[in-house]
């Protein structure tokens, strides 16, 4: 099979009559177009590339209100997990440095954070990366064009490149186009004045006093690691926090924050956000009629996928109120030859090793080497707050809502972490100053949920401290093979870290005993 070296793909005029067509299979010009250079559709070209299959990519930014733009990688690398873990691990650093203090390290009293230089170092350990992707493709050799790819056919596909139009036709089409950020358009100023996650990471003026408007995943992160580098931050949260997820760990990772010194406003949004001129700030009314000036306003209230202006009308896909598509398990749309996978495909978890998994297996059945489809169950996950907030399997509502209240017994211990309480952490200054003399609580939750029914088969793992993600990660890998509590108790524990709590958990919700334990041994 002939490679195609990276070249951009030849315009309309230059094809041949069947290609155009695209009737002759001999005659497309790829096996694969992925249109989508994120997580799910670079794993998708580079795997079917290593198998044999000619592949093109399509990979285009659309700036936002902003301006903000970025480079080959989707969303995970630019706008999304990577930066958002360095800036969440700068903040620890500044939380640490009291630690420090405490544990010996003569630091100066006043130390002072520099944002300009945390997105410098930020944009470049990015753009690294941006570059570390081009060289894989095309090692891979996997044609990538930069450019927005329009579907014409179900085996043919539009773009321009120097405003000239060219078109590929392609025996099998990926959509990996990801998703971006909704701005509500109904809250005056909203659309105009504020940010979003797909800026704050290159944002080149301090973000100051910040009002995140959001409850899950991003506005908590974004609200977080703001909050550990000092910035003044207020959350206004629709509804709860963390829908979906467990709730006595919600409320938990939501006291954490709140001790640090972020402030909530629940069931008071911005009605209006104002440009106030004299003083280069936004005045936001709220929907109580309270004012406040803030420097910054992140909307983080959820995403709308890609899907606008990419021609799925053309090959009759109908996609839904959230721009999504409907996929089978196959991640087959409904048009022959197209399939979806990422946060594109409806119903499908927005985390980026779904979105890898599902482009790697999609393109092995392409290729015709495997018939493995993802098991979307027990699929980890991690909220990245101060104390991160991990888990796999169900939360105790749902276990409750599927298994049955009488068939769930559930473990649980609130403790310190052996680190933090041996330094003092303290309660945060600003937002508890008639109490900062007094030690933070507990950050720490472990919980488990079990299937009475099924010898205490451990169906939920949620744990709230220092790297959770880490912890759970392993963990997970347990509660996938079928664990049981039984499991858990026989597993000797590594001393002294958090995660030994899984191997000692011994008191339950239902027996109405404390489940918080104070710092030591045993
Ligand atoms: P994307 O990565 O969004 O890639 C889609 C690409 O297609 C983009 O480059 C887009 O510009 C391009 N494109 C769109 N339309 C076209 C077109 N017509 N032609 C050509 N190109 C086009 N997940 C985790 O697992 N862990 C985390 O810690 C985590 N943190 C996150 C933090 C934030 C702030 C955000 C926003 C997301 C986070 N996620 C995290 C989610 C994760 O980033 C996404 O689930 C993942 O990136 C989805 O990959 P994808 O391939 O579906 O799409
Ligand atoms: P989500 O869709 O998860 O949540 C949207 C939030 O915004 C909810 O709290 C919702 O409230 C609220 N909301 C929706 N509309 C409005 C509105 N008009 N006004 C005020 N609030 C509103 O979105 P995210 O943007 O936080 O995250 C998107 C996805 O990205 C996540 O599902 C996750 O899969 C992925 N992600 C993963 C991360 C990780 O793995 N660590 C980190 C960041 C993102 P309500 O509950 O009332 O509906």
């Amino acid at each position: 099979m002939s490679l195609n070296k990276g070249k951009p793909c030849r315009r309309v005029a230059e094809l041949s009559l069947e290609s155009i067509v695209g009737l002759m299979p001999w005659t497309y010009d790829y096996d694969l177009a992925v249109i989508g250079g994120g997580s799910g559709g670079l794993a998708a070209a580079k795997e079917a590339a290593q198998l044999g299959l000619k592949v093109v990519l399509f990979d285009y930014v659309k700036p936002t209100a902003k301006g903000t733009t970025w480079g080959l990688g989707g969303t995970c690398v630019n706008v999304g997990c990577i930066p958002k873990k360095i800036m969440h691990y700068a903040g620890l650093l500044g939380k640490s440095i009291k630690d420090a203090r405490y544990l010996g390290w003569n630091l100066p009293e006043y130390t002072q954070f520099d944002w300009n230089l945390l997105v410098e170092k930020v944009q470049n350990y990015i753009k690294m990366l941006n570059f570390s992707y081009k060289v894989s493709l095309r090692s891979a050799k996997v044609c990538y064009i930069n450019a927005l790819a329009y579907i014409t056919t179900n085996n043919e596909i539009e773009y321009f490149l120097n405003e000239k139009s060219y078109k590929i036709h392609s025996r099998a089409i990926i959509i990996a186009v990801g998703s971006r950020p909704f701005v509500p358009r109904d809250v005056p100023g909203a659309f105009e004045l504020t940010i979003t996650s797909d800026d704050i990471f290159s944002l080149e003026k301090s973000p100051g006093k910040t009002l995140i408007v959001g409850g899950s995943y991003i506005a908590l992160e974004c609200a977080s690691f703001l909050n550990d580098l000092n910035f003044d931050v207020t959350v206004s949260v629709r509804s709860v926090v963390l829908r979906g997820f467990d709730r006595q760990c919600s409320n938990k990772v939501m006291n954490n924050l709140e001790e640090l010194g972020v402030k909530f406003k629940f069931k008071n949004l911005p009605s209006k956000i104002e440009k106030c001129e004299r003083e280069d700030k936004l005045l936001v009314t709220y929907t109580n009629g309270e004012r406040d000036l803030f420097d910054t306003v992140l909307y983080a209230v959820g995403r709308v996928a890609e899907t606008k202006n990419l021609g799925l009308e053309n090959v009759g896909i109908i996609v839904g109120l959230d721009g999504k598509i409907p996929v089978n398990e196959r991640d087959e749309t409904s048009a022959t030859n197209v399939y979806a996978v990422g946060d594109v495909a409806q119903g499908r978890l927005e985390l980026t090793p779904t979105a890898i998994q599902a482009g790697e297996y999609l393109a092995r059945r392409l290729a015709a080497v495997s018939s493995k489809i993802v098991n979307y169950n027990n699929v980890p996950t991690t909220v990245f707050a101060s104390y991160e907030y991990s888990s796999v399997g169900y939360s105790q509502e749902k276990a409750k809502e599927y298994f049955g209240k009488e068939n769930i017994e559930v473990y649980l211990r609130e403790f310190s972490s052996l680190e933090l309480s041996a330094a003092h952490r303290l309660k945060n200054e600003r937002l508890w100053a008639d109490e900062f003399d007094k030690e933070a609580s507990p950050q720490c939750l472990s919980k488990l949920i079990c299937l009475k029914s099924e010898d205490e088969k451990v169906v939920g793992f949620h744990f709230i401290g220092p790297n959770a993600g880490e912890i759970c990660q392993g963990f997970a890998l347990a509660i996938k093979l079928g664990a049981k509590k039984s499991d858990f108790d026989e597993l000797i524990g590594i001393h002294p870290t958090d995660a030994e709590s899984f191997c000692t958990l011994s008191v339950t919700l239902a027996s109405g005993q404390d489940f918080r334990v104070s710092a030591g041994c045993g």
